[in-house]
């Protein structure tokens, strides 16, 4: 952007790249937690793109995908700017647990656009409100998440929250840029900060990295590539869009359910993410202790698993109960229903 860009503590000049801090939250002991930010700031004038990664604190491999993609700019040849966020709940993701470990909340959450009021806000509640400065400085908006190993990289979208059809075509258009599956998850409500964003006319899409916990350059490309995709079709960066090494699942795609345990046990996944697995068929057996299969766990629909997520820190040791894949179906399986969400 030909002007300064500046959001928390840092502040960067056209053509400059700035690090510091949205904000931070104070702990018992007196230190506190800081929420990163990275601005490339572009010496010509164009949209921003706001970037966030690990709202999960299991997720690491989206930071991983947003210091890859850091590395490869020059913002000399950027317009407009990009604001990454690579750690959003630092509270979480210092200890490798899912949500905040004070009050067990899930910063994934509605509180964002507009802010939540901070003297009555929670300490996940306070740290969204340093990430909400980086949303209203966004036109666009990619939250970056991860799942646990075996999954598929994909793109979600949420076509159904998008006010209008300006928003919702250039959802589709970021997520085609991508380069990897997309799958439509309409929600009724938004909980997600894809689902703010876009319903606040800032188009956005969830980026999903398969491996979640490593920061593994095979991964962070994926995520980097993928962005740097989207920033070419918004006209941010020149170039060609770079193809994807994952494979791509084809279609009009959307997420279904999830396979779940009914017994406790050991989860043995037998089909690949993102292979088709026919109506029937088994696509994961939970064995006992001794190896005697207790559950045989048969796909629902004629569908594709994104990933086999497992029990408590992704251990495909499962107790009943537990979630133990996302499954999506290419629509015209689903009978037209735009959306089913069905445990199975
Ligand atoms: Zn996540």
């Amino acid at each position: 952007m030909r002007s300064v860009l500046a959001v928390g503590d840092a502040k960067a000049k056209p053509g400059e790249i700035a690090k510091g801090s949205l904000g931070s939250v104070e702990l018992a002991d007196g230190s506190r937690a800081h929420v990163p930010v990275i601005i490339v700031n572009g010496a010509e004038d164009g949209p921003v793109l706001t970037v966030i990664a690990a709202i999960h604190g299991t997720e690491i491999s989206g930071i991983g995908a947003i210091h890859e993609l850091v590395k490869t700019m020059d913002p000399k040849k950027l317009r407009g700017a990009l604001l990454a966020v690579p750690g959003g709940n630092p509270l979480a993701f210092r200890i490798g647990v899912y949500t905040t470990p004070i009050d067990g909340k899930n910063l994934s959450g509605p509180w964002y656009l507009p802010a939540v009021d901070k003297a009555t806000a929670n300490i996940t509640q306070r740290m969204a409100i340093c990430i909400n400065a980086a949303l209203e400085k966004a036109d666009y908006v990619i939250d970056v998440h991860a799942n646990p190993l075996p999954s598929i990289g994909f793109v979600l979208t949420d076509l159904e929250m998008c006010p209008d059809d300006r928003v919702k075509k250039d959802v589709v258009r970021m997520a085609k840029a991508f380069g990897l599956t997309t799958i439509n998850w309409p929600r009724k409500q938004a909980t997600s900060i894809r689902d703010v964003c876009s319903q606040n006319g800032k188009p956005s899409i969830t980026h999903e990295l398969p491996g979640n916990i490593y920061m593994w350059d095979e991964v962070n490309r994926i995520g980097a590539r993928g962005i740097r995709n989207v920033m070419k079709e918004l006209g941010m960066l020149e170039g060609a869009l770079e193809k994807q090494t994952e494979t791509v699942v084809k279609g009009d795609l959307t997420f279904y359910g999830w396979l779940i345990a009914q017994r406790g046990g050991l989860m043995c996944v037998r089909r690949k993410p993102g292979e088709l697995i026919r109506k029937g068929e088994t696509a994961v057996e939970i064995v006992d202790v001794y190896g005697d299969v207790i559950q045989d766990v048969k796909m629902p629909i004629n569908g594709y698993c994104w990933s086999f997520t497992g029990g408590v820190h992704g251990s495909h040791a499962v107790s009943e109960g537990d979630h133990l894949a996302y499954i999506f179906a290419d629509t015209k399986e689903l009978g037209g229903a735009a959306f089913v969400e069905k445990p199975m």
